[in-house]
Formats: C-alpha cells, sequence, structure tokens
C-alpha cells in the first residue's frame, strides 16, 4: 500500500510499504479522506514538539470498515471517522473519564503512525460510525469535536457574550458551536483574509481585525463588560496573555491552542475578575457524536469550511503552497 511519509521536516515522500496487519480488538478501516490542520503544517515544518521522525501524518480522517473482529457491531463498507487521540485506560485521566487528556495518550499522526496511507488498523473504541454524512464531512468531525469540547468546557449558555480570538479552523468551530449554543459571538484575528471568510462563508457576521481600535470595537461590543467567555484558538503566546483582559469579571478563560512557551499574566487583573482559567485538552467521544449530530442535523456549514481538497498522492507538492497561501486555507482534504 501507499503512505505518504514525512523523512524529516520539509521532507514529504511517497512510499511502497506492507499493509497493517489486524490484532484481535482492532478494526481495519481503508482511508478515503484526511483533512489537515495546522498539526500537520507544524510537523512538516519540523515546530511539533514529542515527535520522531519519519512520521505518517494524518488525524482528521474517514475511511470505510474493512474488516472487525467477530460480534462487532461494524459492518464492512461502513464510513466511519476515527477518534485519533488513543487513551492508556489505566491513568488517573482515564480513570476519571477524561480520556482526552489521558496522561499517556497516543495521537495518531503524532506520536504513533497516523492516516495518511491506505489501511490502518485501530482500535475498535476508536471507530465512531458516521450515518449520513459525507466523507468529506466525516474527515471534519475531528476539528469541529476538539472546538465542541472547548465550547463544553467553558459552558456556554444561551445570551452569553463570547469571544474567540484566533479564525483558523479551531477557533472558527469554537465560534459556530458556541453560536449555536446561543451566545453571542465576537471573533477576532489578525488575518482580515480570515476574517472577511468568517463572515461572508461561514455566517459569523461579528468580526474585528487586531489593531488600534480593537479594544473600542469589543468595548462597544459588551457595553463597556467585555465577555461572559473567551476562547483562546491564536497559538500565540502574546495574544494568549492580552486575552486575560478581554475576560469580564466574574468571566471563564479557555485556553484551547498550546504554545511551548511560558505565559504570564499579572494576578490581580485575574484576581478582581474572579476569573476561572480553563485548559481545553483534545476532544472525547461524546464530543464527536454532538458534531456527528450537527453536521447531519445541517446546522454546521461543511461545504464553507471545506476549502481545498486535491489528491493524498499530491500532497508533497501541495503542502508548501498551503503554508504559503495560509490565510486563504480553512479545512483542506486529502482524497485517496
Ligand atoms: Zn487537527
Ligand atoms: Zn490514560
Amino acid at each position: 500500500m501507499k503512505a505518504v511519509v514525512c523523512e524529516k521536516p520539509f521532507e514529504l515522500t511517497v512510499v511502497d510499504r506492507p499493509g497493517p496487519v489486524r490484532k484481535d480488538g482492532e478494526v481495519m478501516i481503508r482511508i478515503r479522506r484526511v483533512g489537515l490542520c495546522g498539526t500537520d503544517y507544524h510537523i512538516f515544518g519540523g515546530t511539533q514538539p514529542f515527535l520522531s521522525y519519519p512520521r505518517v501524518m494524518g488525524h482528521e480522517l474517514a475511511g470505510e470498515v474493512v474488516d472487525s473482529d467477530g460480534g462487532s457491531s461494524l459492518q464492512a463498507g461502513q464510513l466511519v471517522t476515527i477518534n485519533p487521540y488513543l487513551p492508556c485506560n489505566r491513568c488517573i485521566a482515564c480513570r476519571k473519564g477524561k480520556p482526552n487528556c489521558c496522561v499517556n495518550v497516543r495521537v495518531m499522526g503524532v506520536h504513533i503512525d497516523g492516516g495518511m496511507t491506505d489501511f490502518v488498523c485501530v482500535p475498535e473504541a476508536a471507530v465512531i460510525p458516521v450515518p449520513g454524512l459525507t466523507p468529506e464531512e466525516a474527515a471534519m468531525v475531528e476539528f469541529l469535536s476538539v472546538g465542541m469540547h472547548a465550547v463544553r468546557r467553558g459552558a456556554i449558555t444561551e445570551t452569553e457574550r463570547v469571544l474567540v480570538a484566533g479564525a483558523g479552523p479551531i477557533g472558527v468551530a469554537v465560534a459556530l458551536l458556541a453560536r449555536l449554543a446561543g451566545a453571542d459571538v465576537s471573533l477576532i484575528d489578525t488575518s482580515q483574509t480570515r476574517l472577511d471568510y468568517a463572515r461572508t462563508a461561514l455566517g459569523l457576521p461579528h468580526t474585528a481585525c487586531v489593531g488600534p481600535e480593537l479594544d473600542d470595537w469589543l468595548r462597544a461590543r459588551t457595553e463597556g463588560d467585555y465577555f461572559d467567555a473567551v476562547f483562546d484558538a491564536t497559538g500565540n503566546a502574546k495574544a494568549m496573555e492580552k486575552g486575560f483582559g478581554y475576560v469580564a469579571h466574574g468571566g471563564r478563560y479557555v485556553l484551547v491552542s498550546v504554545v511551548k512557551d511560558a505565559i504570564t499574566f499579572a494576578d490581580p487583573e485575574f484576581h478582581k475578575r474572579e476569573m476561572q482559567l480553563i485548559g481545553s485538552r483534545n476532544a472525547t467521544h461524546h464530543d464527536f457524536r454532538l458534531v456527528i449530530d450537527l453536521i447531519r442535523a445541517g446546522e454546521l456549514p461543511t461545504r464553507a469550511l471545506q476549502t481545498h481538497a486535491f489528491a493524498l498522492h499530491d500532497l508533497p507538492s501541495v503542502v508548501p503552497d498551503l503554508i504559503d497561501s495560509r490565510d486563504g486555507v480553512l479545512k483542506a482534504i486529502a482524497s485517496l
């Protein structure tokens, strides 16, 4: 079978490899679509920590069941997505029902080989049917679920004023899902291109570009109160620090994106607000199921979320272009 291997930073090659052998408890899946995201661009660019090369990338996956154990409820040919966050099922987080932040989590396409290949074998518990979804939609469930997890962590309720910083795929997912939860959503970014797309194609009307007028705009949006909940999806330490100041007194700050730097904040600013600072990591099966239901109900603009399509074997030539034009790329999906 073919696999796209990131041999080392800036080097992607299409190789022939033997297919995987299915073990007991695993399901063999023929991969049909793979979404690309920031993690993949970081792996390609050599800026993803905790990663050894060579690596087969790909954690936003849609595929068809080929084979599973007798007694499995999965049918051959059935379209599924995969929860790529494989938990250990033993650690403190797993025991508390939080496998998304498992101490020993192995993420497909990061710590272990992912789905940019014809066939994978994964534990049956990681396989999630997607009745009524297209293959493209099935490949979008994962990144939308990361947004869903963040919105659930933020416990957004109706009529709350929510600020999302960062209009990349995760920020947009958070914004769309917070709005579905009934919130009044504002979206900010440093890229006017991204904000224009969110406004015109995704139906997120309240956007502002980071600049000298931003603070006036944020105050005007909230009658000077700032926001009940702020979500950071910027991947930028300075932006994360700035976000503390956008939280209303009594509000929550949810950090979705990850940076390797330390971030600092002034305790009086934090304390006087009685702010809740909340991390959000990965997603759970529950988030996947909620997203699948919303997509099936037509509540998410999946066609507009996908901005690019290409064949997986073209990936080595496509990835540098996608990175160069990143402000115009929301979700790129490879077919195979
Ligand atoms: Zn991703
Ligand atoms: Zn665990």
